[in-house]
């Protein structure tokens, strides 16, 4: 009898060992979330106010740990400076961390260095306000647009790193920020049908996209890589994210921090350069590959180009 449950604990750690051999590193994620505290178009402080408290209650249960990226320009012109900041602190209070996402959601391609590291010193005044006594340390491009040169994303990434900053690149996102067009309509026009309709594409669209990351990743890296989930502060996530959370979760990925997964040297530059900070696709120029990725449903993308 003994010696039947050691052959049988023998095969089952051996089964064990084997399933880690096949699969190597572990399915990972950090979640990142940009355009703080609000994505898409702009509505008053009580709405932005719940949307908040749900996305964060969902964060929370789920025990995911995120980083917000802030647009500080969004705080002003609304004449409700101090609500939004409030909510933006909501944020810090629930333990995410921010980071700067520029003032004005600059592109790199069409600014100036100088012009862009004014954007980027304008846009921290209130972060660093709220995290005190920590200091920001992670920078999001906007539209994920690098500088049109190495040589000048070096200079912007020296003029960061001597304050304490690194740029955080991804390697998955959703379209969200197309999806929600769509959503909002459905929530302006008070269709509960057609926002169920949007959030069952968008959750759809997510697990392909997620099906199409880690085929690209294996291709390029031949593992599974950390990963950095690029994710937008609106309503769509707000109202599905136990849902996209859940899908994850289902295909076996563990949630990390931003600091864990940028461990993973793949966040070094390849040495041929794009002006991208989407990473799988500078990966992919430099290796002269080219991955066709799925796109949103046609009434998405229409609704989108507001046809
Ligand atoms: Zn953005």
């Amino acid at each position: 009898m003994i010696l039947k449950k050691m052959i049988f604990c023998q095969l089952i750690l051996c089964l064990l060992f084997s399933i880690i051999a096949v699969t190597g590193q572990p399915k990972q994620i950090a979640f990142t979330i940009d355009d703080l505290p609000l994505n898409g178009p702009q509505f008053e402080p009580k709405r932005l106010q719940k949307m908040t408290e749900k996305l964060l209650a969902s964060l929370k249960k789920n025990q995911v740990p995120m980083v917000g990226f802030v647009n500080e320009g969004l705080l002003y012109g609304h004449n409700d400076v101090d609500a939004r900041i409030s909510i933006l602190k909501i944020w810090t209070d629930a333990g995410v961390e921010l980071g700067n996402h520029t003032f004005s959601h600059l592109g790199f391609k069409d600014a100036t260095l100088a012009n862009y590291e004014d954007d980027f010193i304008r846009g921290e005044t209130v972060t660093k306000m709220l995290m005190k006594p920590h200091k920001p340390r992670y920078f999001r491009h906007p539209f994920l647009q690098m500088g049109n040169t190495r040589e000048l994303e070096d200079s912007f990434e020296k003029f960061i790193g001597e304050r304490g900053y690194k740029a955080v690149p991804i390697t998955m996102d959703t379209m969200d920020w197309m999806f929600l067009a769509s959503y909002a309509k459905g929530l302006n026009e008070n269709d509960k049908a057609f926002q169920k309709k949007v959030s069952d594409e968008y959750l759809k669209f997510v697990a392909l996209k997620i099906d199409s990351s880690e085929k690209i990743s294996k291709e390029l890296f031949g593992r599974n890589i950390k990963n950095i989930l690029l994710l937008h502060a609106n309503e769509l996530n707000a109202d599905n994210f136990d849902a996209l959370i859940k899908i994850f979760r289902d295909r076996g990925y563990q949630f990390i921090t931003v600091e864990e997964a940028l461990k993973d040297e793949i966040y070094r530059f390849p040495d041929k350069y794009a002006p991208t900070s989407d990473w799988l696709g500078h990966w992919a120029f430099s290796q002269g590959k080219h991955f066709e990725t799925p796109q949103p449903p046609d009434f998405v993308q229409k609704i989108f180009q507001g046809k």
